[in-house]
């Protein structure tokens, strides 16, 4: 039975999750409850994840608050 990883759309989390049939695929994000899920390519996972980018504020790159996971945006750069 192959293992695939999905990844949480709304919370970013990421999860394994052992499948039974071939169609077989999670219902919902065991942290929040959510529905929409990307499956990822774990053979293809990066060494060294890349650095959570901050989507809502000009200082992407930079957003302290991405770097720490998750932006609301709280981010405090000017
Ligand atoms: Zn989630």
């Amino acid at each position: 039975m192959p293992i695939y990883e999905y990844s949480c759309s709304a919370c970013d989390h990421a999860f394994e999750y052992l499948a039974r049939t071939f169609s077989d695929r999670p219902e919902k994000c065991p942290a929040c409850g959510a529905k929409k899920l990307n499956k990822r390519l774990s053979t293809f996972a990066p060494a060294v994840a890349a650095p959570k980018q901050c989507g809502g504020c000009a200082n992407a790159p930079v957003c302290p608050s991405a770097r720490t996971g998750g932006c609301g945006c709280g981010c405090t750069a000017s």
